[in-house]
């Protein structure tokens, strides 16, 4: 797919140019010294652009200072503005960094004042030349396109072309859009819509793909590679991130592979391949497990997803970390990983769905460890969708489709969610996921 090139600070994105690797600080934006050294190691470990949360104006101001001592150590990585409910907090940020992303679905509740507030941080972009990503998320569209399109890949698509179509009226083309879901059919679903209705209108904005809150470790990567992976096999796609429920530095090896695999630099350690019934039936003589993983998901989660095979099953060899050849057929982890990119592509539910954010600046508490205990505890519940969520402001509207929901509320408190709906506020951390189980348990017996 053709896309225009947008220029954010020292990167050009689109027109061809190579695929973009990102991430996002998880740090507090007000903790200027925490702030400024994950960029530094962000920056070192690869991350060619770096978002930071920016949630009130006291954010304006450190982020101004974390930018001024990067470029003062001679980090030149552009740093990006991450805006939600404060257009007046994005047209602040847009002064001073390379890039703002904000979410059309709270950018601001009156669509009238949104055009007339988006028109003044296109003026402010225009001047400092920064660019914008127009953010939308499939648990955050705002009422307006729910009530007319459901929450749809359909409506995922309207309300980028809508915001789009402001940006033309505005006459400003230095802009990004994405769509992210955190449900692998969703996602790719709406950016192939939202592809083919750009090229219909004449428009080329560059694209970002990312599976949100796709969660950690072997799954996360998983569910990242297939739904990305998938687009970039179409040409669809100019930046990437991988978020994980991790050290951000994490994500990075991920992204860089997915770039490079679809920029022609790397392929697949697939040795060969048949299909027959509905079954592939994979040999691979891969580096490594991550690779295996990677190259896994991205040979055939869009086949999956496009219903072109029902099931893999893998054979060959991996090397492990101590260089020696773990083999696959018939073992217990290559039905663990067929396991998983069955579930990653809907296809089959082995095991509990899960969706966490990957934390920013906003979250209160320790994410990643809570997120690995409430794992370990849900394990059992096989086809429920438990989200993990780092605060209580955005949290609630990203969960999207969740059965059940752990958000942090800030001050060691959590809120559990039914569904949509919070049932038990004010609860103490440390004993919140008891209280998750139980309510869990009390639904599931019927009390
Ligand atoms: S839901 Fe998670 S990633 Fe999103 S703003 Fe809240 S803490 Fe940050």
């Amino acid at each position: 797919m053709h896309t225009n090139e947008v220029k954010i600070g020292n990167v050009v994105m689109g027109g061809g140019h190579p695929i973009v690797v990102q991430t996002m600080c998880n740090t507090h934006t007000s903790d200027v010294e925490a702030s400024v050294a994950q960029c530094i190691r962000l920056s070192e470990a690869g991350a060619e652009m770096i978002r930071l949360t920016v949630p009130t104006p006291g954010d304006v101001k450190a982020l101004a200072e974390i930018h001024g001592r990067l470029r003062g150590k001679g980090i030149e990585t552009p740093l990006v503005a991450d805006v939600h409910f404060s257009s007046e907090i994005a047209i602040a940020a847009a002064e001073i960094v390379e890039k703002v992303r904000i979410n059309p679905g709270n950018f601001h509740k009156d669509f009238d004042k949104a055009r007339a507030q988006f028109a003044r941080l296109v003026k402010v972009c225009r001047e400092h030349g920064t660019a914008i990503r127009i953010g939308l998320n499939h648990g955050s569209l705002g009422e307006r396109i729910t009530s007319l399109y459901g929450n749809t890949p359909l409506a995922m698509k309207e309300a980028a072309m809508e915001w789009l179509s402001l940006c033309a009226e505005n006459d400003f083309s230095n802009a990004v859009v994405s769509l992210k879901a955190s449900n692998t059919i969703v996602m790719v679903e709406a950016y192939r819509l939202l592809a083919a209705a750009m090229e219909e209108k004449g428009m080329a904005f560059p694209l970002h793909l990312g599976v949100t809150e796709a969660g950690n470790g072997d799954s996360g990567r998983i569910k990242s590679a297939v739904g990305i992976s998938s687009l970039l096999s179409e040409g669809i796609g100019d930046t990437v991130r991988v978020s994980l429920t991790e050290d951000p530095e994490n994500e990075i090896p991920a992204a860089r592979y997915l770039a490079d695999r679809y920029g022609g630099k790397l392929h697949s350690s697939l040795a060969s391949i048949s299909i027959e019934g509905g079954k592939a039936t994979a040999i691979y003589n891969a580096p490594d497990r991550e690779r295996l993983m990677l190259d896994m998901a991205c040979d055939f989660g869009k086949m999956l997803l496009d219903r072109k095979i029902d099931e893999v099953e893998l054979r060959g060899s991996y090397r492990g970390s101590d260089g020696s050849e773990v083999r696959l057929d018939n073992s217990a982890e290559a039905a663990y990983f067929e396991d998983e990119l069955l579930q990653a592509c809907r296809r089959r539910f082995y095991r509990p769905e899960y969706v966490a954010c990957p934390g920013c600046g906003r979250t209160m508490y320790n994410l990643e460890e809570t997120f690995n205990e409430v794992k370990r505890r849900t394990a059992h519940l096989k086809g429920m969708v438990i989200a993990v969520m780092g605060c209580i402001v955005n949290g609630p509207g990203e969960m999207a489709d969740a059965d059940w929901g752990y958000v942090g509320e800030g001050n060691h408190k959590v809120t559990i969610y039914r569904k949509k709906t919070p049932v038990a506020r004010h609860i103490p951390e440390n004993e919140a996921i008891d209280l998750l189980l139980e309510l869990i348990g009390q639904e599931g017996s019927g009390n």
